[in-house]
């Protein structure tokens, strides 16, 4: 942990050090996006002011300049995840296109009524309606995995759902509202057994967990630029090349096509045949900017400090009076949802918001685990590397009370 500075890391965040109705912003609600350094506001402001072209398509000057940060921002990502070739990184506009792109392009074309889509119920709804949406084309069914006490998946389920029906098991690597780890290996081994595809969303994990796509051995990652300091509308597909090339186009349009014609039309080789339009250029370029950032720093140094955050906040919320927490274990990321007794969820967050604290009350995107939990909702405070103990204890301060109805 020592060779990690939160102060100095958090200098770097220019929102981070404005007030918010006339206080001191605490942002608790990294979860649903994170700040931007300054490095990624520079390098996308940096693209318009000096590069600024289409990308592929001219032989001038900027245009070459534009699709050489272009792919070098791909060769970046490629070595972030240790993917086997760059031709397995397509461009999104997040994790949600990315599982659209997959359930709608392998899906549609690979799947028969009566095969089976194998889901959990602590997925984010960007992992559920892609999945209903060709299930009601395709005639395929919807499994759902349980999940144990602790709020991971039951991986003692796994022989009796994954079976040699299961054409697809889609599960996110942390969920965004239980915020543990979830068995991962189990799950693809399993699938693999019976021949099924995996799809993973990283969207929480990518901030948080170092990934090797080719350890993990998934067919399937997705995750977004804006939950790891990069903008928003950029998302990565991870897909393994084999599977890419058997995939029909997602969407039509120029740069994914090698010739058109109305006597047909031949599609572009990878990447490029799933990158249909102008994609987002500065902010992919920035992106890199944000995934270089994080490279300066040593991944387990983060987890060192995420993991020190998690102990002090759980140590501090265990003593608020009428606190029930969503799983009673500690989270594997600093990611805490709770209800408090006798309180309004959209309340508390709207008094803390009064004091300039941003955290998130609802369903958080995942009404299936609501229902699970027999929840309407609850509230979520999320935390990155540059927040600090000293926020903890203004939050836990308010929060306190709140709780005592001092507020
Ligand atoms: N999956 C999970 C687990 C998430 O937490 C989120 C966003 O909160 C998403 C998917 C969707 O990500 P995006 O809105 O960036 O596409």
């Amino acid at each position: 942990m020592s060779c990690f500075d939160p102060l100095k890391f958090r200098q770097q965040f220019p929102l981070l050090q404005k007030t918010v109705n006339e206080k001191p912003l605490i942002y608790f609600d990294n979860g649903a996006t994170t700040q931007k350094p300054q490095c990624v506001l520079d390098a996308y402001q940096d693209y318009y002011s000096s590069s600024n072209a289409n990308v592929h398509r001219a032989s001038h000057v900027l245009s070459a300049r534009a699709t050489r940060a272009f792919e070098e921002a791909r060769q970046v990502v490629k070595s972030f995840i240790n993917a086997a070739s760059s031709k397995e990184i397509i461009w999104t506009k997040g994790t949600t296109e990315g599982i659209n792109l997959i359930a709608a392009s392998w899906g549609e074309s690979q799947l028969k009524a009566g095969d089976e889509i194998v889901l959990s119920y602590s997925e984010h709804h960007a992992n559920i309606v892609p999945w209903q949406l060709v299930a009601e084309k395709t005639g395929a069914v919807i499994k759902i995995l349980p999940l144990c006490d602790n709020g991971t998946l039951d991986d003692s389920e796994l022989t009796g759902i994954i079976t040699a029906k299961t054409k697809v098991v889609a599960c996110a690597h942390i969920s965004n509202v239980i915020g543990r780890i979830n068995p991962l290996e189990k799950i693809i081994s399993r699938a693999k057994a019976v021949g099924a595809i995996t799809v993973v969303d990283g969207a929480q994990a990518i901030a948080h967990l170092p990934l090797d796509v080719q350890t993990l051995d998934c067919d399937f990652y997705l995750f977004s630029a804006h939950k790891m300091f990069g903008p928003t509308g950029v998302g990565v597909l991870y897909g393994r090349l084999a599977l890419l090339e058997q995939m029909p186009p997602y969407q039509g349009g120029g740069e994914m096509i090698q010739t058109v014609s109305f006597a047909g039309t031949r599609f572009n080789e990878l990447p490029f045949k799933f990158e249909a339009g102008t994609p987002n250029i500065a902010g992919i370029i920035a992106f890199a900017e944000a995934v270089r950032f994080l490279k300066q720093y040593q991944r387990q140094a983060f987890r060192d400090y995420e993991q020190a955050l998690i102990t002090y906040m759980m140590a501090k919320l265990e003593k608020i009076h009428g606190i029930r927490f969503i799983v009673a274990e500690a989270p594997d990321i600093p990611v805490f949802s709770f209800t408090l007794d006798g309180h309004h969820n959209h309340d508390i967050a709207t008094a803390l918001d009064s004091r300039g604290i941003a955290i998130r009350s609802g369903h958080h995107c995942a009404m299936p685990l609501m229902e699970f939990l027999k929840l309407s909702g609850c509230l979520r405070l999320s935390l990155a590397p540059y927040n600090t103990f000293a926020e903890i204890d203004a939050v836990i301060e308010v929060l306190t009370s709140l709780v005592r109805g001092e507020g």
